[in-house]
């Protein structure tokens, strides 16, 4: 059995649940003793090699997730380094063309309303599926520090930006006082009417939601949470935890999912998925066709299959556990909700409408 044996540094109950201790304590080297087992000497220069373009970086939380018994673990799919990613693919490394909507250096403006801030190219567990890795794998990384007057700038000169993202990289990387700041400031602009935290704290390292995070939250509603669990095993009793003192502090909990080869490209995951999410009342709010990003293609499913699964799940499954099923396109337009053009379901609402042309 290809069991990973890795030893996590000294453990105790109180330092596992220190999301600094998760942080600093991070998987990073591929070759760390116990976390690839069974590879040939080429293999691991190959993960080796694809490590060095996307680092490695996961939770010893994320990590335990991890069923060692199964060759094909979901999470162990999304946090691996695996070779695949260096393959030559002609896909682009910024497809929806974030890089030309940049008024403002990691600051994306693509719809009018709202603007997208890139606070931190860092994350907990780097995603190997993410469509921002053009910003963590690159060495050069801006701080905050000396990008944020000019994002308030830039916000503070538009009036019709009504809703502001905190995004990165993960916003639940920096620290509470880091994040206050940045809290105050947008706060501080009158036509700012809604703040949205996008993390995935809740899934790879649900000890980053602490009380006194959740303190400062509150006081910068409305401040909506959007997070990302795309499989039902990240569905814990840590991130129930997580998600449940975020909306006691009044704030909104909603799911944005990757569709992804191979970890939830399965109407019966993607069910369980959905399910456990609106057991712990997070909201799914959009599943992601996965980006033509460069780096990803061994995720990404068609079109057509995500259709066929959704319109299976959307027979089927309760109104509250429906995300929108969403392609991203460059420009600004807005998402695009794939599951619309179904023809199942056209054919279903031809079915039904001279019913209501008789009362119309
Ligand atoms: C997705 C996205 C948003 C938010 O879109 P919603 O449909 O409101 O969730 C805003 N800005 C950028 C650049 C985005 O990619
Ligand atoms: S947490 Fe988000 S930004 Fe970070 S690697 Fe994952 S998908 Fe990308």
């Amino acid at each position: 059995m290809n069991k990973a044996i890795f030893k996590f540094p000294e453990t105790t109950k109180t330092n596992w649940q220190d999301w600094h201790w998760q942080f600093k304590n991070r998987i990073t080297r591929p070759e760390a003793p116990g976390l690839f087992l069974n590879k040939s000497a080429a293999e691991m220069e190959r993960i080796k090699q694809t490590a060095t373009v996307y680092p490695l970086a996961i939770t010893p939380y994320y990590f335990s997730l991890i069923n060692q018994d199964n060759e094909t673990d979901p999470i162990k799919r999304q946090c691996f380094p695996d070779f695949q990613e260096i393959l030559p693919d002609e896909s682009p490394e910024d497809p929806l063309d974030e890089d030309s909507h940049m008024p403002v250096p990691k600051f994306v403006h693509r719809y009018p309303d709202r603007c997208l801030a890139i606070v931190t190219e860092i994350c907990a567990t780097y995603c190997r599926h993410c469509n921002r890795k053009r910003f963590w794998s690159a060495p050069r990384k801006i701080s905050l520090k000396a990008r944020l007057p000019q994002m308030i700038r830039y916000i503070s000169a538009n009036p019709q930006i009504r809703e502001v993202i905190i995004s990165g990289g993960d916003p639940l990387t920096l620290e509470d006082h880091v994040l206050e700041e940045l809290l105050v400031s947008l706060r501080a602009i009158p036509h700012v009417e809604i703040l949205r935290i996008g993390s995935r704290a809740p899934a790879v390292m649900p000890m980053r939601i602490t009380p006194n995070l959740c303190r400062i939250l509150k006081r910068y509603r409305p401040l909506w949470f959007n997070t990302q669990f795309n499989h039902p095993q990240e569905i814990t009793k840590e991130s129930s935890r997580a998600c449940n003192m975020l909306q006691e502090a009044g704030i909104p909990v909603s799911n944005q999912s990757v569709l992804l080869k191979g970890v939830n490209d399965s109407a019966e995951i993607m069910k369980n998925l959905l399910y456990g999410l609106q057991k712990i009342s997070v909201r799914p709010y959009y599943l992601f066709h996965c980006d033509p990003v460069r780096g990803c293609k061994h995720f990404r499913t068609d079109i057509k299959t995500g259709m066929a699964m959704m319109e299976n799940i959307w027979r089927q499954c309760s109104g509250l556990s429906l995300p929108q099923y969403v392609l991203d396109v460059p420009g600004s337009t807005g998402k695009i909700p794939l599951n619309i053009m179904s023809l199942a379901i056209k054919k279903d609402l031809q079915k039904h409408q001279h019913f209501f042309d008789k009362f119309t």
